[in-house]
């Protein structure tokens, strides 16, 4: 018998992906953990019946999340992630001497533990020295801290379930207060098809350009992504992330990526018309 992993993009959308097995399927206190082995995209993490690393396609996310702020800013030294369970964002970081502490706030330590067992390539710096994990809500977290972090990263789920607190108006106020003079925040920010999305994406704008003085958005492809397309939120309280990219002094660094490149960089700030026109900006 066939089996097939189906996940609802719209009403009138599904994305399915052949699996050869189920490798682990367990319930949290606050959501459902799956873990698949697919054909086409190798192992993937699914939560509450949302895809949300593969094998095959996690680099272009982490290297987008992760390179462009610290492209931005190399001067970076200590970062708050927020989420992230699967280790991805924490890997892209570790590649970076100069930063110097790590704080991961992960809500659920089922998804760390599945994620070290079965997505070791994701997995593989959780015990750098520099990352210290934390398991608490990242909203309650955040309200804490001040002018402690040069880097936030909000590497959430969707904008329900445990992950709805991480797209307010609070919450990005708190992110605003904990980061220092030169902070950068880039959080994940939804796709820019399907109502729900799309929403979700013109709201969480909306509340982030009335927070921080520099708010934009860039884009990636990532082809198990509703509709592909995706977008990243970046603010920052000084840094701009195309005037003040360090071109330069990042491509001496030697790191290698397989998706993010400066050049890569500069345009995924370029978005297309329709986008712009949902974000209302058309300058
Ligand atoms: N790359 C992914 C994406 O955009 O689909 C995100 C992956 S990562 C596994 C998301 C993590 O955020 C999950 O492990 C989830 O438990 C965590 N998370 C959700 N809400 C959270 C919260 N309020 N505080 C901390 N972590 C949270």
């Amino acid at each position: 018998m066939e089996l097939w992993y189906t996940e609802h993009h719209s009403d009138y959308v599904h994305f399915s992906l052949k699996v050869k097995e189920q490798l682990y399927s367990n319930q949290s206190d606050f959501q459902h953990i799956a873990i698949l082995d697919t054909y086409e995209f190798g192992k993937a993490l699914v939560l509450d019946g949302c895809l949300m690393v593969t094998e095959r396609d996690e680099f272009i996310y982490h290297d987008m999340i992760v390179h462009v702020p610290m492209a931005t800013n190399l001067n970076v030294k200590s970062v708050l992630v927020i989420g992230a369970g699967d280790g991805g964002t924490i890997r892209e970081l570790c590649r970076y001497q100069g930063i110097e502490r790590i704080d991961m706030v992960e809500i659920d330590e089922m998804v760390v533990e599945a994620c070290k067992e079965y997505l070791p390539q994701t997995a593989c710096s959780l015990e750098d020295p520099r990352v210290h994990i934390y398991y608490e809500d990242g909203l309650k977290y955040v309200r804490r801290k001040v002018a402690e972090y040069d880097l936030i990263l909000v590497d959430s789920t969707d904008p329900f379930g445990p992950g709805e607190g991480l797209f307010t108006k609070e919450f990005y106020g708190n992110c605003y207060n904990a980061l220092t003079e030169d902070g950068i925040l880039v959080n994940q920010h939804e796709s820019t098809y399907y109502d729900a999305y799309v929403e979700a994406m013109k709201r969480a704008h909306h509340r982030i350009k009335e927070t921080f003085p520099i708010a934009k958005v860039y884009q990636a492809h990532i082809p198990t992504y509703p509709s592909g397309h995706w977008l990243f939120g970046y603010a920052s309280k000084k840094y701009d992330p195309l005037t003040d990219l360090q071109e330069e002094e990042w491509n001496s660094l030697e790191l290698r990526t397989s998706y993010y490149n400066t050049k890569l960089h500069r345009g995924a700030f370029a978005l297309p018309n329709y986008v712009k026109e949902q974000l209302n900006e058309n300058e």
